[in-house]
């Protein structure tokens, strides 16, 4: 027997309606259809009930026994939540008197997820005042509390699904770092220690998205990618897995912005530079008495179309302006004569970000006067690092431009819209006799200096804070002043991390003589050959899309912090380096950069062949951004030999689970799984994941080589299993869940996947270019302070790796106003 609420009795279906009591959380209700038999015995026992009421109830086959009927008649209520989130009540109403029967604690009625008590209020409850709990839910599958709990989920699940157009998955994302490195003497290259193992294994990879074939791979010809190319690849792997040092990173690295529009105080002023070293460092500059702003088109008519920086003009005495106008500057009238030739000088700058007034485009022209200042070191300083963030500065940017290389001063054409302008210098770091900068003066006594340089009036600076005078320690900034000071590469061969006692040690960033960074490099204990295919490898010719250019710089996505707020007014967006959460204590960097493993081809178009936007500039010439590449279909394999001497079997351990990452790594959802690794180009766009396979692993000892010791049978189980049971804790804990999560297959959803988008996915379709746009998502993500209250723009993170959801929104144009 069980206890029922009996809800009604039809003799004439003849059907039986009843819900289990479910101790208070119910049911759904449940028709039971009785034969004639058993209808005239339930007719008998329930003669003179009024339903709905409790009893104990019991069916088996054609009988139905109902005993133990409650005296008390059960009352049908309506339900609706009340209370705050944290003593939440239900208002229990009679639906057939609409009287008001009782307020009950939701606990006392089995609700545990209060939050989502408000759902209950599609449910009946059906109350009995002499049973505690004080009777049970109906219409709730599974009873009151899974049934909500399945309807959050639900809810959940819509909801995301509802969004998902709305959202993104950033291509790369951040595996944090351990705090610590356990750094020990490596084995040595002059004997085989005791213990210590010497041998070989195949590799075999299996490409599961196409491989972006290394340059000059031709189809006709065995597939080859150079085992130094793979090396660097299971290298990376292996720091993140076995907590190695940081190898390659740029310590010195400070990223540089745009500056924000904003008026220049007057003792910014023109100048050009009088003298240089060799090298192109400017060391004293002849300042402009005078700036006045000319439009282009009176310069072009005195200046003719070689208008450049540097040309000469004359103006007028009576002509300059007495007074700045509302921008804060000097506009010479349109009226005004301009003539070629004279003691005025032109600063031809690109319009990308400067102000424009209606139509007309404004040149800085100025007076060159007498007064020579002296070009301080920091100031100098400064000026290279901005200069580096500088698009004429971007890596291959000069070639593609088609400067010749010994040109000291090249230049580029500047147009304003379709109309050409002159020509502006291009960004090359340095700075000759002849060039027009702006610089911040400085008088100290009768001497002047120059203690900032800038290329135009709105140009970059350094991602640091001024007011801490950082141009004498700049390095107080940098990125390796943001990350776990023991991470910053080896440099004592006796002393050295996981990945370097294995792989070796070579000083990067190597300053001193060659000699000296000789000595302390550390050769590997590990060679890679090629890795080949058996047969030639069909290719595909593509147009690969852009990669973006890492820039640390989006401190958003690439800092730590727990602290998203904007900026506060006349404060720099607070995604700077340098910016107002930096001063207490530089924000750390996030960790190290992975690629999600998202294959492209099921994307429409596939994310890693470049749109027609992409392939022509707006001049119609050929994009120097898309290159022609070779393609590998998915299922390529390439296999190669690798070396291995003197390793501990812990180190053997590490350096094989850094192929077969299975053996260490298992994705918490199976359907999450194979974890894979990432070989050749276009990561960013998902190209070349891949799975890794060791066969034939031989391995011996000095004993087993040199004297009378059986050989050694290998056995890559337990070498792995003595490289995790070395494996700090911290690292195990800490660091793996998180690479795991970045390696699976399966944790992200490739279609999703994309640079910020700057249109919902449903838009793509038609407005291609715009949804290629992330400058909307950065801008708004930036931290930026804005006047309007209810418009902030706080930092937007990139989620924990190891999170279960890894979208963001996306932001369009419209977003932002
Ligand atoms: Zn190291």
């Amino acid at each position: 027997m069980s206890a029922v609420v009996i809800l009604s009795w039809d003799p004439a279906a003849p059907i039986l309606e009843y819900v289990d009591v479910n101790g208070g959380a119910g049911g759904v209700a449940e028709r039971l259809a009785a034969s004639k038999d058993a209808a005239n015995d339930i007719s008998a026992q329930l003669a003179g009930q009024v339903l709905p009421r409790v009893a104990e109830m019991e069916a088996e086959g054609d009988v139905v026994l109902i005993d133990d009927i409650s005296p008390v008649r059960v009352v049908r209520c309506a339900v609706t939540a009340v209370g705050r989130p944290d003593d939440r009540k239900f208002e229990l109403k009679d639906k057939e008197r609409r009287a008001p029967v009782r307020t009950v604690s939701a606990a006392a009625l089995g609700v545990t997820d209060t939050a989502r008590a408000d759902a209950a209020n599609q449910l009946e409850y059906l109350y009995a005042e002499n049973l505690d709990p004080p009777g049970c839910w109906l219409g709730c599958e599974g009873g009151i509390d899974a049934w909500l709990a399945a309807r959050r989920q639900t809810r959940e699940e819509e909801e995301l699904r509802k969004q998902a157009f709305k959202r993104f998955v950033n291509p790369y994302t951040f595996v944090p770092f351990p705090v610590t490195v356990e750094r020990s003497a490596p084995g040595g290259h002059h004997l085989l220690g005791p213990g210590r193992l010497s041998g070989a294994f195949t590799v075999t990879w299996t490409f599961t998205t196409a491989f972006l074939a290394p340059d000059g791979a031709s189809g006709t010809d065995v597939l080859r990618l150079p085992g130094s190319s793979v090396k660097g690849a299971v290298r990376a792997v292996h720091e993140t897995l076995a907590g190695g040092c940081l190898r390659v990173f740029d310590a010195d690295f400070i990223p540089s912005y745009r500056d924000h529009a904003q008026v220049r105080g007057p003792e910014w002023k023109l100048a050009v530079v009088e003298k240089a070293t060799g090298d192109g460092q400017p060391l004293t500059v002849m300042l402009c008495d005078e700036v006045v702003w000319v439009g282009a088109g009176q310069l072009r008519q005195a200046c003719g179309a070689s208008l450049a920086t540097g040309s000469r003009i004359g103006i007028k005495h009576a002509d300059i302006p007495s007074e700045p106008n509302s921008l804060g500057r000097k506009e010479l009238a349109s009226s005004a004569a301009v003539t070629g030739g004279g003691d005025w000088v032109v600063l031809v700058t690109d319009s990308g970000t400067r102000q424009l007034k209606k139509g007309t485009y404004f040149l800085a022209c100025g007076r060159v006067g007498t007064q020579t200042a002296e070009v301080t070191e920091a100031a100098w300083r400064t000026f290279r690092i901005a200069a580096v963030g500088t698009r004429d500065m971007q890596p291959g940017a000069r070639k593609r431009a088609d400067h010749d290389p010994d040109d000291r001063q090249p230049t580029a054409p500047v147009k304003f819209g379709s109309q050409p302008i002159g020509y502006r210098r291009v960004v090359t770091g340095r700075l000759w006799e002849g060039d027009v900068i702006w610089v911040r003066t400085r008088t100290d006594g009768a001497s002047v200096t120059a203690g900032e340089l800038s290329l135009a009036a709105l140009w970059r600076h350094p991602g640091w804070d001024p007011g801490q005078d950082p141009a004498s320690s700049p390095e107080r900034w940098s990125a390796g002043e943001r990350v776990p000071p023991a991470l910053l590469g080896c440099s004592d061969p006796g002393e050295l991390c996981p990945t370097c006692r294995v792989f070796g040690s070579v000083d990067q960033q190597a300053r001193e003589h060659g000699d000296r960074a000789r000595q302390r490099a550390y050769a590997g204990h590990v060679r890679f050959g090629d890795a080949c295919s058996e047969q030639p490898v069909e290719l595909e010719e593509i147009q690969r899309a852009p990669l973006g250019a890492p820039r640390p710089g989006a401190g958003q996505f690439y800092l730590n912090y727990t602290d998203s707020k904007p900026a506060g007014k006349g404060g720099k967006p607070t995604r700077e380096w340098g910016s107002d959460p930096d001063t207490e204590r530089r924000r750390p960097l996030r960790g190290r950069k992975f690629y999600w493993h998202a294959d492209p081809a099921g994307q429409s178009p596939p994310r890693h062949l470049a749109r027609d936007h992409q392939k022509r500039r707006p001049d119609g010439t050929e994009s120097e951004l898309v290159s022609k590449r070779q393609l590998a279909p998915v299922g390529t394999v390439l296999r190669q030999r690798v070396t291995f001497d003197n390793l501990s079997r812990a180190e053997l351990g590490g350096l094989l689970a850094a192929f077969e990452l299975h053996r260490v790594l298992t994705p918490a959802a199976p359907e999450a799984g194979p974890v894979l690794l990432h070989l050749g180009g276009g990561k960013p766009l998902g190209l070349g994941s891949c799975t890794a396979t060791v066969e034939d692993l031989r391995v011996w000892t000095a004993a087993s080589r040199y004297g009378a010791a059986a050989a050694e049978t290998p056995d890559a189980g337990a070498y792995v299993r003595e490289f995790a049971g070395a494996c700090p804790a911290e690292i195990k804990g800490a660091i793996w869940p998180s690479l795991t999560a970045v390696l699976a297959q399966g944790t992200v959803n490739a279609a999703q996947v994309w640079y910020p988008p700057g249109e919902y996915w449903p838009d793509q379709k038609g407005r291609q270019e715009e949804f290629d746009k992330p400058f909307y998502f950065f801008t708004a993500s930036s931290g930026t302070h804005i006047e309007a209250k209810g418009k902030q723009r706080p930092l937007v993170k990139l989620p924990d790796p190891a999170g279960r959801d890894q979208s963001l929104p996306i932001v369009r144009k419209e977003d932002l106003k």
